[in-house]
C-alpha cells in the first residue's frame, strides 16, 4: 500500500493522538491543535481526520450519546474496543471483540460487514465504590 505523505496539520493530529494513547474527542483534538496552529478552522481538522480514517491510521469511536472520539492505531490491522465510565470518563479496553462470530454468520448470508461499533456504558470500580460510600454516609 502506498503511504501518502501527510501534511504538517495531519502530522500534528497524529502526534496528539499518539500522545493521548486512548480515544480522545474532537474537542480535545481541536484544543490541542490550536495551541500549535491558532488559526486552523475546525472544518480543516475534520477534513484531515477523514483522510487519516481513510488511510486506516486512526479509528473512530462513539461514546456518551454519540460524541465522536478518535484513536491512533498501532498498525492497520489493530482492532480494539473501549468502554468509558459514565462518571469519571476513564477508558477501559474491551477484552475481545464479540462481533467476529456475528460477522461469520452474516457472511454466510452474503452480507459483508465492513465496519462496526460497540457502545457500552457503565460505571467503573472507583466510581461505584464512591457511590456506596456516599449512600452509607447519608443514612
Ligand atoms: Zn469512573
Ligand atoms: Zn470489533
Amino acid at each position: 500500500m502506498k503511504i501518502q505523505r501527510n501534511t504538517k496539520q495531519r502530522q500534528l493530529i497524529l502526534s496528539i493522538l499518539m500522545e493521548a494513547d486512548r480515544p480522545i474527542s474532537i474537542n480535545e483534538i481541536y484544543n490541542k491543535v490550536i495551541e500549535k496552529l491558532p488559526s486552523i478552522a475546525k472544518s480543516t481538522i475534520y477534513r484531515n481526520i477523514d483522510i487519516l480514517l481513510k488511510q486506516d491510521l486512526i479509528d473512530k469511536y462513539h461514546f456518551h450519546d454519540n460524541e465522536i472520539f478518535y484513536r491512533i492505531k498501532a498498525d492497520q490491522n489493530e482492532h480494539k474496543h473501549y468502554v468509558m465510565c459514565d462518571q469519571c470518563n476513564k477508558m477501559f479496553d474491551l477484552p475481545s471483540c464479540p462481533i467476529h462470530d456475528i460477522e461469520t454468520a452474516m457472511e454466510e448470508e452474503g452480507f459483508i460487514i465492513q465496519k462496526h461499533q460497540i457502545q457500552i456504558s457503565g460505571i467503573c470500580k472507583n466510581c461505584a465504590g464512591r457511590k456506596q460510600i456516599n449512600t452509607k454516609r447519608h443514612k
